[in-house]
């Protein structure tokens, strides 16, 4: 497994985000975990990437207890995140704001091919280099956000909502280059999402929280096809 996360549980004082979870993911997979909002999606994220602190529980990344260590040596050991509505930096430039990926890395990384890589995938970068983050739409902000978790070869991409504000053909050109990513550089993604048809569309197996619990789990193939789920999560049952 390349993670592992046991007995989650996250609060932020008397309230209960999420209560005692687990789940896991396999090198090359792609995984969702859909919910409604306020599920529990970006706290489990956020604790992931050692922004927000478990209460109890256990997070396992390459066979590493990683549950106590700072967020900024989770990115070093190769965990990057793509935060809800990009939280680019405005001011800086889209090149500038690439560079913020790279920064404290330990591995070396060949910064003229990593570029290169990523303005032939989100060729609109390379025209918008010296702009400032912030004359970015947002489709275009949400595709730097991408590009700057990509700069390091992170081994687990965590997404967060990224369809969250973003026209249907710009949500289906941004999962496609995920389910690229992934099928293409076998690179691990896991994604939180309210978008349940989109994200399930992409993923081999996928996560249904309801007010921080997972309810159902299986491959994303069977849930879209469960008559229950499609009910409840997918508005389009009977
Ligand atoms: P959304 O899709 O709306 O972002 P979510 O599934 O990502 O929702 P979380 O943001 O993880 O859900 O929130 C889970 C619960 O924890 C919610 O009830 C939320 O109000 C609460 N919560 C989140 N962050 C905080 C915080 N900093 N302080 C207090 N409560 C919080």
């Amino acid at each position: 497994m390349l993670l592992e996360v046991k007995n989650m549980h996250i609060a932020y004082g008397d309230i209960r985000a999420v209560s005692g979870i687990d789940f896991s993911i396999e090198q090359g997979e792609l995984v969702s975990i859909i919910g409604a909002n306020g599920a529990g999606k970006t706290s489990i994220l956020n604790s992931i990437m050692g922004i927000v602190p478990l209460k109890n529980g256990k997070i396992v990344f390459e066979n590493e207890d990683i549950t106590s260590l700072a967020a900024h040596q989770r990115a070093r050991a190769g965990i990057r995140m793509v935060p809800e509505r990009a939280r680019v930096f405005p001011r800086l430039t889209v090149y500038e704001n690439l560079m913020t990926g790279v920064y404290g890395l330990r591995k070396t990384i060949n910064l003229d091919v990593q570029i290169a890589w990523l303005y032939d995938l989100f060729p609109i970068l390379r025209e918008r280099n010296d702009q400032p983050a912030e004359t970015l739409s947002g489709g275009e902000q949400q595709q730097l956000a991408i590009a700057r978790a990509l700069i390091s070869n992170p081994s687990l991409l965590l997404v967060d909502e990224v369809s969250m504000g973003l026209m249907p053909k710009l949500v289906d050109q941004v999962f496609d280059v995920l389910k690229q990513l992934n099928d293409q550089r076998g690179l691990t993604i896991l994604i939180v999402e309210q978008n349940a048809i989109a994200s399930l569309e992409i993923s081999h197996r996928a996560y249904v929280l309801e007010t921080g619990a997972i309810v159902h789990q299986g491959m994303a193939s069977a849930l879209l096809e469960d008559p229950k789920i499609k009910e409840v999560y997918l508005g389009t049952g009977a």
